[in-house]
């Protein structure tokens, strides 16, 4: 199986700390040793390594301390969410075209399974959205790629368009984006040549080819087995062709894992399908955090950090209020308030969520700009703890440090904590049941 000796290796350096109660320096300092072995065995890319111990150790640094958990779990709960990082957080979507048909270009090298991975696609649209691809044939250098494209297509019942081995490949995607349209078919694949190695012929005969079809999707089809090279592979052709979203196969196989951890890393690209067997159905849509799951192989221990991750939610969130409500909302609360809001996506949404105010005329201008989070961020973080808890410290002098701390504005400084000071008496007016109080800060 995929990932065997990775997630072997892995729960061998974890589980040494998961026997301590407590966790030290030179603990911590040794598991990040073998975690970069692990790592650097199962041929992830060096660069890439480095960066995620580095991101490892500060966030178990800066680590609260969460209830239920002790540190060692909480090392696991770091390494699962950096390792999700590493692969992208969250699932990408196919790029679908406002207008029929929506074009993907399949690309990679000859073997890598482009041919077997359009017809997966093409049988998964149809089988879940009743979709009407057609599947254009434009290898024409890999004898029987043609015949297979065909077999292919009756197997799952998409219609082929081909013109024989002889045709120019970007005669054969013309003549078949005009089937396309003959046929109204709503998703158009194009089974694009490939060679054993890049070149230069195959490579401008792609971008010609590109250059005719403008696909919506330019999907670059790797071969999970064969490691750094499927890394190296992948950032050749997204040079040359920018591609806009990566199929990882053979997942099924005994592939040491290394490709899947690099390839969103080293080249910026999503990878948004595995090919997990040989089969019409073997294809899946890729998700980062179960696939970190599955390699770190510690189920039951997730599922116990997610659920203390939560209760600290909203223990935070309960704590939050009661302090809100009494008047003792510090810097330190505003800071915690502005992480949890950004994780969760553009404060204007979070804002119309609030019963009632989604159709507030007083929201209708409201748009925060992230960058002015991080420079409101970056003011707090220049405070000294003491200052944190008890704003009214902010004399002059004390502003002025902030501003050349932040590297900031002072008379932002100033609007900031007069913001602040009025959000406070707000908040705990409205807790205490004067709503009259949210108008007052819209309008601030
Ligand atoms: P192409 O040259 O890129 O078009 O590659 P093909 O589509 O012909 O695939 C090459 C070989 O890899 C075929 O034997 C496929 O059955 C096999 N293959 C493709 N995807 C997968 C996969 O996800 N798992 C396994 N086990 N085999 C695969």
């Amino acid at each position: 199986m995929a990932f065997e000796g990775l997630t072997e290796r892995l729960q061998n350096a974890l589980s040494g700390l998961r026997r301590k109660g407590k966790v030290t320096d030179a603990d911590l300092r040794e598991t990040m040793r073998e975690i970069r072995l692990a790592l650097l065995e199962a041929d992830v890319n060096f660069t890439v390594v480095k960066d995620f111990v580095r991101n490892v150790r500060e966030k178990a640094a800066g680590a609260k301390v969460l209830e239920g958990l002790n540190p060692a779990q909480q090392i696991v709960s770091i390494v699962n969410d950096e390792l999700t990082a590493m692969m992208g957080e969250s699932e990408v979507p196919l790029n679908v075209s406002d207008k029929i048909p929506t074009v993907i270009m399949m690309v990679g090298l000859q073997g890598a399974g482009k041919t077997t991975t359009a017809g997966k696609l093409a049988l998964k649209l149809k089988s879940e959205q009743n979709a009407r691809p057609l599947m254009i044939a434009a290898d024409v250098y890999r004898p029987a790629a043609i015949d297979q494209l065909k077999t292919l297509g009756e197997q799952i019942d998409v219609p082929v368009f081909e013109m024989g081995t002889d045709a120019d490949p970007r005669d054969i995607v013309r003549q078949g984006l005009a089937k396309a349209a003959e046929l109204k078919s709503d998703y158009v694949f194009i089974d694009a040549a490939g060679r054993l190695q890049i070149d230069e012929t195959l490579m401008q005969e792609l971008a010609d080819v590109k250059e005719i079809a403008q696909p919506d999707e330019i999907l670059l089809v790797v071969d999970a087995m064969t490691g750094q090279n499927a890394v190296e592979t992948a950032e050749g052709f997204n040079e040359r062709l920018d591609v806009t979203g990566v199929v990882l196969t053979k997942l099924d196989g005994d592939t040491r894992g290394g490709a899947a951890l690099s390839i969103r890393a080293v080249t910026g690209k999503p990878i948004k399908f595995v090919g997990q067997g040989e089969k019409t159905t073997d294809l899946d849509i890729f998700y980062p955090d179960r696939m970190a799951s599955r390699i770190l192989g510690m189920g039951d221990l997730l599922t116990l950090i997610e659920k203390a991750q939560k209760d600290f939610d909203e223990k935070q969130a309960a704590e939050t209020m009661e302090k809100m409500k009494s008047n003792t909302f510090d810097f330190n609360d505003f800071i915690d308030q502005m992480d949890q809001v950004q994780n969760m996506g553009p404060i204007e949404d979070l804002l119309k969520m609030i019963p009632g105010m989604a159709n507030n005329p007083a929201l209708a201008n409201v748009k925060v700009d992230p960058k002015d989070m991080a420079h409101l961020k970056a003011i707090v973080m220049s405070m000294t703890p003491a200052e944190r808890e008890n704003p009214d410290l902010l004399n002059p002098s004390r502003r002025r440090r902030l501003a050349a701390g932040a590297g900031r504005p002072i008379v932002e400084v100033n609007r900031m904590i007069k913001q602040f000071n009025e959000m406070k008496k707000m908040m705990s007016g409205m807790m205490n049941g004067n709503m009259g109080g949210m108008e007052q800060m819209m309008n601030a």
